[in-house]
């Protein structure tokens, strides 16, 4: 890995919350990932849920480092219902600067506890 990647990695907040470095209210974590509660939620139940491994967007993806999305997703249901969402939820990922995204590690939203409005 480059310098600067390196560099990118030790700015990264969610690398830090995968760390233990910033703290973070867990709902669920295991050797690949992390799920906690945003700072800032979006809905009445909105939780973020990230690889522990730096993928910066969907745009990083790519065959090789991608399985972790799947295992995410295997995970989602599971972490709904910890969090008392029995009525459904939606799953977004924002992906650059038109997408909305803040923190350049890949996180996919996980939001319920109210009937959601339309999509942007
Ligand atoms: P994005 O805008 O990149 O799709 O989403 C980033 C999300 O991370 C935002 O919803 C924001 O509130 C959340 N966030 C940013 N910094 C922190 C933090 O330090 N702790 C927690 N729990 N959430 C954070
Ligand atoms: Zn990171």
């Amino acid at each position: 890995m480059g310098r600067k990647a390196i560099a990118i990695i030790m700015d990264c907040v969610f690398c830090k919350i995968a760390d233990g470095t910033i703290p973070s209210k867990k709902v669920y974590e295991d050797d690949k990932m992390l799920a906690f509660y945003d700072i800032e939620p979006a809905a009445p139940v909105h939780i973020v849920m990230i690889p522990k491994e730096h993928i910066a967007s969907v745009d990083a993806l790519s065959e090789e480092n991608s399985d972790v999305i799947a295992h995410i997703f295997s995970k989602a249901s599971e972490i709904a219902r910890t969090v008392g969402l029995k009525n459904g939820y939606r799953i977004t990922t924002n992906c650059g600067p038109d997408g909305g995204q803040t923190v350049f590690h890949i996180h996919f939203h996980l939001m319920g506890g109210k009937t959601l409005g339309k999509m942007a």
